[in-house]
């Protein structure tokens, strides 16, 4: 091993980085992107500057789903999907709840939702604070962004910056509590919902194997609660 390499080797050991995100070298707006033999497992929580290359047939990637609350941001190229971070609810009083853990609420993708949920009391019945948005300033002071791109039959995913702030809860558990005041609320006054337009922004496939097709971001439904 030369000096160059063990101190590469060094620094991606420092990093926390694998020899398997080493390997992508590619930035997401390149003309032509490089092949993988190897394809990667879907990252629920991809942090810090990553890429990863996924099957087309994985339904969390075709989806351009993550842990992390992203919402559809304009692109100028419109063959890239690109996403920025919402950050997380937290408390206003910072509460600690009885397991010891702190309210991390994931913040709704639709904006009126989500103005709906600031200042809404801190789920804690012990609390009497409210729900405060913690932005993320983890790109450079702006959010973190995120980038999907299909081509050639597989889909190139790009993270840029790092979150400065918790993980919000997981989708699954917003959605249950979600449905469960859905079904409060829609026997109070029915249901209401609203339909993000920021879903208008639609990118194109660019794989020359298939006939371009334009592909339009999954609409976020939800539920004004
Ligand atoms: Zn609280
Ligand atoms: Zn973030």
């Amino acid at each position: 091993m030369t000096l160059t390499e063990g101190s590469a080797y060094l620094s991606s050991v420092q990093d926390g980085r694998d020899d398997k995100e080493q390997r992508h070298t590619w930035d997401i707006n390149d003309n032509i992107l490089p092949k993988s033999k190897q394809l990667d497992d879907f990252q629920e929580w991809p942090d810090e500057n990553c890429r990863y290359i996924y099957n087309m047939d994985l339904q969390e990637s075709r989806r351009h789903s993550s842990g992390w609350a992203m919402r559809n941001t304009n692109n100028h190229n419109a063959m890239i999907l690109k996403k920025s971070c919402l950050g997380v609810l937290v408390c206003s009083q910072d509460c600690i709840l009885e397991d010891g853990e702190k309210i991390h609420m994931r913040p709704a993708i639709c904006d009126k939702a989500r103005r709906k949920q600031i200042g809404k009391p801190c789920p804690n019945p012990n609390c009497s604070g409210v729900l405060e948005l913690m932005s993320c300033r983890g790109h450079c002071g702006y959010p973190v962004t995120h980038f999907w791109r299909h081509f050639r039959s597989a889909i190139y995913f790009q993270a840029k910056g790092t979150h400065d702030h918790p993980r919000p809860e997981q989708k699954s558990s917003a959605e249950a509590r979600r449905k469960i005041r859905a079904v409060k609320h829609h026997w109070k006054s029915g249901t209401k919902t609203c339909i993000e337009q920021s879903s208008k922004q639609s990118f194109l496939n660019p794989d020359p194997v298939s006939s371009p097709k334009k592909i339009t971001a999954g609409k976020e439904i939800c539920l004004l609660l």
